[in-house]
């Protein structure tokens, strides 16, 4: 397996600060926003009279010149609000033609940059520091744990870059946004394939074959499901109580405001979901040096849910379609194996038998073939027939001399308890096992060992 050139990541990681750190991130983000407006005026001004640009150095005297408590901040900070504002210009100018203009929104908030060793530094014992100026208390912190979406392994703080400290409005929290170096992408053998079978209850099953077996990795969705289920249960109380009040009222806007909140909640920890989910399969893709990744083609499902698949669906299963968060899992695994998903018509692949080719119409958790009496776990069908027809151009028998091999994993959901833990060393995310099954176990007593792939 070769490895490509190195790249950098921003990694996102969510931070609690105490009381009177709390505080002085609100006021120093403000206090930068009042600078951007001030040196934004200040500039428009001096368009207004000599219709030229200041150099940059001109624009930081006049930045400098603000309201002595607008200069309450660490002079990176001060510099990049200058710096940002230039660019912003130069960027407006580029593209004159589409219609954009010059900066001229006043901001309310800006989050606060923090260079290397100068805003943000390691403390002597441990903790993280980062400044705010010069005669002002910086915000101290545990030292984050930074982990490597592409890898899973944590990132040593030698090799962060800036870090941002963000305010997200929605989920009325503070995250760190720290700048990384990040492993080379892995470059896998095309000539090896994997199969991904995408469901709502299932997020992916993955089908690989080896030399003596079929191995299936089921990776459960419940996870998901039930923060998705509680989320859509929360708005909807939210948008109710909404109904009642008169439009940007002020109970309207707290209500509305909850609502937000409880998206931007469940938001990130369904990303943090479909990171696990993605990782697994990336794994086993690494494991297998599986460069191609076959992906059952159900796009477009989605978007039918509205029309053409009314009939076929109910409400519920309607609003589960529609909120499947299959694009971004696979996003993410092209992200983590630098393999992009090759889509692969899916159509009869949950139904049709592994080992006969014959259609059956499978009924609760296994699949039973009419024909030639193979049995397996219903999860694996749809796996299988991805996997061959990948590497046979069509549905092709499986081999009857190999074992297929189940193993159930399922996502874990972010739990601030959870989290706590991880900070300390283990990576952020990953899946747990839940039972593993070979074939003959899965089948129980309708399938004596080794029927399974044999015509009956
Ligand atoms: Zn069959």
């Amino acid at each position: 397996m070769k490895r490509s050139s190195a790249d950098y990541r921003v990694a996102v990681v969510p931070v609690r600060l105490n009381g009177a750190s709390y505080t002085a991130a609100h006021q120093a983000c403000h206090r930068a926003a009042g600078l951007w407006n001030h040196t934004l005026a200040t500039l428009r001004t001096r368009w207004d009279e000599v219709k030229t640009d200041p150099t940059t150095k001109e624009l930081r005297h006049l930045a400098a010149a603000s309201d002595p408590d607008l200069q309450r901040l660490h002079a990176h900070t001060k510099q990049a609000i200058v710096d940002d504002l230039l660019d912003a210009v130069a960027t407006s100018r580029a593209n004159r033609g589409a219609g954009t203009r010059a900066p001229w929104r006043e901001k309310n908030y800006r989050p606060l940059s923090f260079t290397k060793g100068y805003g943000w530094r390691i403390t002597g014992d441990g903790r993280l520091n980062l400044s705010l100026g010069r005669n002002l208390p910086g915000i101290r912190l545990a030292l984050p744990a930074v982990t490597d979406s592409r890898t899973n392994h944590g990132v040593p703080a030698a090799d962060w870059g800036e870090i941002r400290l963000c305010w997200d409005r929605d989920g009325r929290s503070w995250s760190l946004h720290i700048s990384h170096r990040t492993a080379a992408t892995p470059v896998l053998d095309p000539a090896n394939i994997i199969a991904i079978d995408p469901g709502i209850i299932n997020p992916m099953t993955i089908a690989v074959e080896t030399p003596d077996a079929y191995e299936i990795t089921v990776i459960n969705g419940r996870a998901a499901r039930a923060i998705k289920h509680r989320r859509n249960n929360a708005v909807a109380d939210l948008h109710r109580l909404m109904s009642r009040c008169t439009k940007g009222s002020r109970q309207w806007r707290r209500y509305n405001q909850a609502a937000k909140h409880a998206r931007a909640h469940a938001n990130s920890s369904l990303r943090n979901i479909d990171h696990q989910v993605s990782r697994k399969a990336a794994d086993i893709a690494i494991t297998h040096n599986a460069g191609t990744i076959a992906v059952g083609d159900v796009r477009g499902i989605e978007k039918n849910t509205a029309k053409a698949e009314k009939r076929r669906f109910g409400k519920d299963q309607r609003r589960r379609l529609s909120q499947w968060s299959r694009g971004r899992q696979d996003h993410y695994l092209a992200h983590k194996t630098g393999s992009k998903p090759t889509y692969t018509n899916e159509s009869h692949s949950s139904k049709t038998c592994p080992a006969c080719l014959t259609r059956n119409a499978p009924s609760g958790r296994d699949y039973r073939c009419h024909h030639c009496g193979f049995t397996c776990h219903r999860d694996a069908v749809g796996a299988l027939n991805i996997l061959m027809r990948a590497t046979h151009g069509k549905y092709t028998p499986i081999d009857p001399d190999k074992t297929i091999r189940v193993l159930y994993l399922r996502a874990t959901p972010l739990r601030a308890a959870l989290s706590k833990a991880r900070n300390r060393a283990t990576p952020r995310t990953g899946c747990v096992a839940e039972n593993t099954v070979s074939h003959a176990a899965a089948a129980g007593p309708r399938a004596p060992a080794g029927e399974h792939s044999v015509a009956a």
